[in-house]
């Protein structure tokens, strides 16, 4: 790939904002959820798991328990046997149990909201508390996950060496105002257009200009 200014990274930007903005103008929170709690949880259910099959069983695990306390008192082996159709189930479970227990403990029964805390609970990585930081309290933040990577690369937005390296060049090419919308219509242009396949890269919005 030729070496591309500035300027020409931050007009493909705009670009690349104005055609998300017309193909997504909204942008529903794709894991259904109720609270900040409900939305981590839901978070942490859809680590390599689509976000139908989390939208299946939340409902089932959250008609028991709902709040981090009637999580802790559900149990890891019940949470495991309700989780399972999700994969990865054992150590979703242990997960879940022990965030909620970090909750209930050391934060008095509610989420928090920095990315210190989040980060320090198990089974919450970067990712994951950048999600609940932008959809659930609102703060600016960009998760990155694979499909974002791969397309920041793909548009030359980021030398995609790393996922780390993908958010630092998203945050400082778009406006800080813009991430939170602009990460989900990434993941639904990501869903839409981009197929594991091999295709044909003249017919897609983006890519045939890029
Ligand atoms: S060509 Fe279009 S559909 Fe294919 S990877 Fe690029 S953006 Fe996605």
């Amino acid at each position: 790939m030729n070496p591309v200014s500035t300027t020409d990274v931050s007009e493909k930007a705009d670009k690349i904002r104005k055609i998300l903005d017309d193909l997504y103008p909204e942008v529903p929170i794709p894991l259904q959820h109720q609270d900040a709690y409900t939305l981590l949880v839901a978070v942490v259910l859809s680590a390599q798991c689509t976000d139908e099959r989390v939208n299946q069983i939340t409902p089932i695990l959250f008609a028991k328990a709902a709040t981090p306390a009637d999580m802790v008192a559900l149990g890891v082996e019940e949470i495991q046997r309700i989780i399972r159709p999700c994969g990865l189930s054992p150590m979703k479970s242990k997960g879940i149990y022990g965030l909620s227990k970090m909750i209930v403990e050391q934060h008095n029964g509610q989420v928090p909201a920095t990315f210190k805390e989040l980060e320090a609970m198990p089974g919450v990585g970067h990712k994951t508390a950048s999600v609940v930081m932008s959809q659930a309290h609102g703060f600016p933040a960009f998760p990155v996950d694979t499909h974002i990577h791969r397309l920041a690369a793909r548009w030359g937005l980021s030398s995609g060496k790393s996922v780390e390296q993908t958010e630092r060049d998203l945050k400082a090419i778009f406006p800080e105002d813009t991430w939170n919308k602009l990460h989900l219509q990434i993941i639904y242009f990501g869903r839409q257009y981009c197929p594991a396949r091999v295709h044909d890269v003249k017919i897609c919005p983006i890519c045939s200009w890029v």
